[in-house]
Order: C-alpha cells, then sequence, then structure tokens
C-alpha cells in the first residue's frame, strides 16, 4: 500500500508531489509519457511569469508565492548537491512584461494602477510613449510595462526537472511511461490501475491518498470516481506559432534596438484575441526565437492523444506573424512584416473552466483523501509551485495564516 499517488508529472503534479515530499510525506508520482515529454500544457521551453494585478488578486499572489516556493527548491537541491549547481535563472529569465490595453480593456487597465499597487512599472499612452518606453502606439491603446524581479518568462520543462530531481532526492518515486486507467475506492483506499505502456501489462496499486492533476486528461480519468469534473473542465486546443527575425535584417540592429526588442519581451495585449510574445530562446546563430499565439482563440479537440499532432493552419500562423510584426514596429526598429521568418508551429490544450478560474480542491466534499489540481487555462504555468503547495496541504490537513493564502484556497475550491 502507498501512502500517496500523485497522477500526472506536469507542472501541477510535479509541484504537488515535491510539496508532498517536503513534509514527508511517501509519495509516488505516476506520468504517462517518457521521462522527455512530448506534449502536455506543460510541454515546452518558456511561459510568461508576471506580478502585476489589481488589489488581492489571487493570481499575482500565486505566482509570487510559486517565486518564493522556487527559492526553497533551488537552496535545497544546491545543499543536497554539496554545491552551487543551481539556480533562480536556470528556471527565470528576467525582463520587463508589456501590457497593451485598447478601450475595451480600460476597466482592466484602471484595476491594474491601484493605489497600493507595490510592483514597479511605467504606464504609457500614444503621446507620451516614445518618451517613457520609446514606443510609439496607437491613440486607441495603453501601454503598462512591469518590471518586477522574476518576471518575465520561465521555463516548464526546467523547473519540472528540478522539482523531479528534488522528490527523489527525498527518496521517493516517479513512475515514467504508465498510463492511470482506472480508479476505484476500495474499503477506504484507492485502487489504481495502471497501464505499462510499452508493454501493456497492467499493474494495481493501493494507496491511503491520491492527487489527481492529469491536466486536460482530468475530465476523462475521473468519470467513474468523480464525474462532476467532466463538465467543470473544457480542454480546447489553442495554436502558438515561433518566429525570427530574419539574420540579415537582426544583425544589422544596433546595441539598443535589440535591447529595445529584448525589453519588449513578453508582451500580453488585453484584446485581439488576447495576443501574446515572448522570446522563447536564443538560436545557435544568436538570434532571438519568438514564441508568440492566443489566449483567447480556442479549438475543440475530438481527441486528446491526437490533439498534440494538430498543426495549427496557416491562417493561425499569419494571424500571429502579422500581430506579432505589428508589436515589433511599435518599438521604431525597421522592420518588414516578411522579416519574420517562420520556425515552426505547434498546438497545445488549455483546460477551460465556467468562471476562468482553475482549482485546487478535494473531488468529494469533507473528504481531503482524493484532492484534484485542474482546470488550468493560459496562465496557470507561473503559479504551479503555490498549486502543488495549496495541494500537499490540503491532502495533509494543513492551513497556512497568510490571509492572501486564505482567499486563495477559498477561490479554487469547487
Ligand atoms: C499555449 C500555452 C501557453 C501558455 N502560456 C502560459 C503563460 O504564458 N504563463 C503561464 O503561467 N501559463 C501559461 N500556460 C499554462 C500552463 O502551461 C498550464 O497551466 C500548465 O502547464 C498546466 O499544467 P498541468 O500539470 O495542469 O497539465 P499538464 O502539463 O498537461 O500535466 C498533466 C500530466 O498528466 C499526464 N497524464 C494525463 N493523464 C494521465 C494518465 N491517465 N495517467 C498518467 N499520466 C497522465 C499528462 O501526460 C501530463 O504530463 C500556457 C499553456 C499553453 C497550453
Amino acid at each position: 500500500m502507498e501512502k500517496t499517488i500523485v497522477i500526472g508529472g506536469g507542472l501541477m503534479g510535479s509541484s504537488a508531489a515535491w510539496q508532498l515530499s517536503r513534509q514527508g510525506e511517501q509519495v509516488l508520482l505516476i506520468e504517462q509519457q517518457q521521462s522527455v515529454y512530448k506534449n502536455g500544457s506543460s510541454y515546452g521551453e518558456s511561459r510568461i511569469a508576471r506580478s502585476l494585478g489589481p488589489e488581492d488578486d489571487i493570481f499575482s499572489y500565486l505566482h509570487n508565492k510559486s517565486v518564493a516556493e522556487a527559492k526553497q527548491l533551488i537552496s535545497f537541491l544546491n545543499a543536497a548537491s554539496n554545491g552551487n549547481t543551481h539556480s533562480m535563472e536556470d528556471i527565470y529569465t528576467h525582463s520587463p512584461v508589456t501590457y497593451v490595453f485598447d478601450h475595451t480593456s480600460i476597466e482592466e487597465m484602471k484595476a491594474i494602477c491601484h493605489e497600493k499597487q507595490t510592483d514597479a512599472y511605467k504606464i504609457a499612452s500614444h503621446t507620451n510613449a516614445h518618451e517613457v518606453l520609446g514606443m510609439t502606439i496607437p491613440s486607441s491603446d495603453t501601454v503598462i510595462r512591469e518590471f518586477t524581479d522574476y518576471s518575465g518568462t520561465f521555463n516548464p520543462r526546467v523547473l519540472i526537472a528540478k522539482l523531479h530531481e528534488g522528490i527523489r532526492q527525498y527518496g521517493n518515486r516517479i513512475l515514467y511511461g504508465y498510463k492511470i486507467a482506472g480508479i476505484s475506492r476500495k474499503h477506504g483506499h484507492y485502487e489504481i490501475e495502471a497501464v505499462d505502456l510499452q508493454t501493456q501489462e497492467t499493474k494495481l496499486f493501493l494507496t491511503e491518498k491520491l492527487v489527481v492533476a492529469a491536466g486536460p486528461y482530468t475530465g476523462e480519468l475521473l468519470k467513474h470516481i468523480a464525474p462532476q469534473f467532466g463538465t467543470l473542465i473544457t480542454p480546447k486546443r489553442v495554436f502558438t506559432s515561433f518566429f525570427k527575425i530574419k539574420a540579415s535584417v537582426y544583425l544589422t540592429y544596433s546595441a539598443d534596438e535589440k535591447e529595445a526588442i529584448r525589453q519588449s519581451q513578453p508582451s500580453y495585449f488585453q484584446y485581439d484575441g488576447l495576443f501574446y510574445s515572448m522570446i522563447d530562446r536564443i538560436d545557435d546563430d544568436g538570434l532571438p526565437v519568438f514564441k508568440a499565439g492566443a489566449h483567447g482563440i480556442y479549438h475543440s479537440i475530438e481527441n486528446m492523444d491526437e490533439c498534440w499532432n494538430t498543426q495549427p493552419t496557416d491562417e493561425n500562423v499569419e494571424w500571429v506573424r502579422e500581430r506579432l510584426y505589428r508589436y515589433l514596429k511599435m518599438l521604431n526598429i525597421s522592420i518588414q512584416e516578411s522579416d519574420l521568418e517562420y520556425v515552426h508551429k505547434q498546438s497545445c490544450v488549455y483546460s477551460l473552466t465556467v468562471n476562468g478560474l482553475p482549482f485546487v480542491t478535494p473531488a468529494t466534499q469533507g473528504d481531503n483523501s482524493m484532492v484534484v489540481i485542474g482546470g488550468m487555462n493560459g496562465i496557470g504555468g507561473k503559479g504551479s509551485m503555490c498549486y502543488g503547495l495549496i495541494a500537499a496541504n490540503l491532502l495533509l490537513g494543513k492551513e497556512e495564516e497568510e490571509a492572501m493564502y486564505k482567499k486563495t484556497l477559498e477561490a479554487l475550491r469547487k
């Protein structure tokens, strides 16, 4: 009999398994993919990390608490390896975050600029954007640039690898390549049926406690034991495209122009399909590779296992190119739309919920033996270390005194 099983080794399950390990629990983490992931909502090298938000915003709290938790993970790994081989910069790439608003998102903008805002930011309209941010923006737009430490981007692949290392350091196990095919409750414990995807053999695990963090697969996985999650989460496919500025153009830019590009990423538009962009990586030739897409344009999914391989359409790619070009043009650099060279494209999956809030919740009210983390849409990743902490605390019956922790706990409960 296992003490605790965590299903799903994406950002959420890995974080929960790490937090449980830290709190002295015996944990088994089970993931259907092999150790090098090829899909999942956490797949990839970059996500936007940002802190700026309205007063008492739970998403700002989730991000900042995650940063604090990541620092603890780094200290632990360095102490365990007796050196300084791990750093926050492995996970986070610090850069300003630029938010673009128009008249349809004026209320969101006002909410961010509240009197008690402690994050450093600059705000500019078309009349002073050049002076404040070195940008030229349309008269309908307002731009806010946030400068908080550890805002910028973070790398989910690296964070997951560090979490797995931490879990193992506590003597806990991770099983890759096992797909959970069924969960049932018997005599006060859970019976977990796991299929070894290489041999197709089935293995039965018994556990006292369970965390389910199967991302967009959560509803399907829980359909017998907690069918309500099938309607709480709607998985939707989203598209991303990757571009770089042609070497023949990028290499002619001055150091200041290159810095202006760096400072402008990541970006997050509060209108027009919620366009976003970020620097995913620097390629072997020293060129930034931009990842960009739409937080607000979704496609339905017929087969979850297949949808990761569904190629975004040419129209999707052109939609991204056009907006990335328009944004880079605002930086007053010399660029033509055709200077944006297509690199590749990808489909990924959001788990939408009715009110836009994700959940970390006991599956059944009044029984904390099974906790579900799910419903993560396009902003879940930056808070992953905190979602995992909340799940671990719920499972272990632990509370925290911080007012924002309590507010967040309440907001995430179903
Ligand atoms: C295109 C895109 C852009 C995003 N941008 C941002 C951003 O800028 N900032 C931000 O903060 N967040 C962003 N997010 C959101 C963030 O990436 C997600 O919230 C987060 O990755 C969700 O993690 P997860 O662990 O819930 O899901 P997943 O990563 O999908 O993890 C679930 C895991 O469970 C495994 N699994 C499923 N079923 C089973 C089973 N039956 N048996 C065993 N294992 C199973 C899966 O293989 C998977 O690895 C973005 C997401 C996408 C898709």
